[in-house]
């Protein structure tokens, strides 16, 4: 199946955005093609030719024709890491940039609410309250963005400190509640008394299990039920949560924790999501030294795993 798809040129083309000929697959055949060319050719030549010069000369012909490809596909290569590279430092330059302006919107926003609401009609505060909210999530969506830039360029970097798994979850799910309330979303956790630590980064690994728990709630309709646990195990700490949502189609779930992978079945009615969390959650859970993974039937429900190693 996967050889079929690396050979749909067109497809491919598409998907990277560059013309057929400077595609993976078409590349692949060509070499294929000089290779399977040179073999007949210095076959049928070897059989009707004595002379050792004949042989000689068509070799070197036949190496010269694999060092032109080789160096136009090493050349093809090189572009295409050149524009990633661009692309990474823009997306970090735009990031920063982005910065600045929206935490000022979010300090003038929060002033107009907390010391100047009394001037305020409702409408106005209803609006302000709005943009507070937008300007947030786009702070949410820069900070992603650069972490994402980071984990591109390898520059992400952890603290290593102890961290009890069994506290964050709990802060995680305190700070949803309101969330869950809104969406009759149940959750049901309990904590664990004398847990051992992780070693690890206390923020990123929070956020790992803000946006799992995130998901659970967001990727639940009505009456959902989500069950989260943690434990010990083998010297990991394991963590879980399952929800009964809408799931994951079988045929996307080996691009989940793909950057800005977003499922058909949730964009149809989820609006507010990038495909960003999972792929930085997966890269902070790899990067501490442990693993992170996820079963899910569609329309039944999904649970996600990942484990840290203990201190
Ligand atoms: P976002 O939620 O912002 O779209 P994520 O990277 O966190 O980005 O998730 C990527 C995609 O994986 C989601 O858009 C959704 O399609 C799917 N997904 C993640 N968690 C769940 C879940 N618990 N149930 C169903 N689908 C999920």
């Amino acid at each position: 199946m996967k050889i079929v798809n690396d050979l749909n040129l067109k497809k491919q083309a598409e998907e990277l955005g560059i013309s057929v000929w400077q595609t993976p697959g078409f590349l692949f055949l060509i070499l294929g093609a000089v290779a399977i060319t040179v073999m007949s050719a210095t076959f049928y030549l070897s059989q009707n030719y004595d002379s050792p010069e004949i042989l000689v000369l068509s070799e070197s012909a036949v190496s010269i024709v694999i060092l032109i490809v080789g160096n136009s596909v090493i050349g093809i290569f090189e572009q295409m890491a050149k524009v990633n590279k661009l692309k990474s430092e823009f997306v970090s330059v735009a990031s920063h940039q982005l910065r600045t302006p929206l935490s000022a919107i979010r300090w003038e926003t929060e002033l107009l609410l907390s010391k100047l609401k009394k001037g305020l009609s409702d409408k106005q505060v209803k609006n302000i309250e709005s943009i507070s909210l937008l300007s947030a999530r786009m702070t949410r969506l820069v900070n992603d963005l650069l972490d994402v830039t980071r984990i591109d360029q390898k520059r992400l970097l952890l603290k290593k400190e102890p961290v009890n798994i069994s506290i964050l979850a709990e802060e995680a799910i305190a700070e949803a509640t309101s969330l869950a309330k809104s969406r009759n979303v149940e959750i049901a956790f309990t904590p664990k008394k004398n847990l051992p630590k992780v070693i690890g980064d206390r923020e990123k690994i929070k956020m790992v299990i803000e946006n799992l728990v995130g998901n659970s709630i967001k990727y639940t309709t009505n009456r959902g039920k989500i069950e989260i646990k943690v434990c010990k195990k083998d010297n990991y700490i394991f963590f879980s949560i399952k929800d009964n949502g809408v799931g994951i189609p079988e045929e996307q779930q080996n691009r989940v924790f793909d950057k800005f992978f977003r499922s058909d079945n949730c964009v149809k009615y989820q609006t507010d999501g990038t495909g960003l969390g999972l792929y930085i959650a997966k890269s902070i859970v790899d990067q501490s030294g442990g693993e992170m993974w996820f079963n899910s039937v569609e329309n039944l429900g999904s649970i996600f795993n990942f484990k840290l190693p203990v201190k």
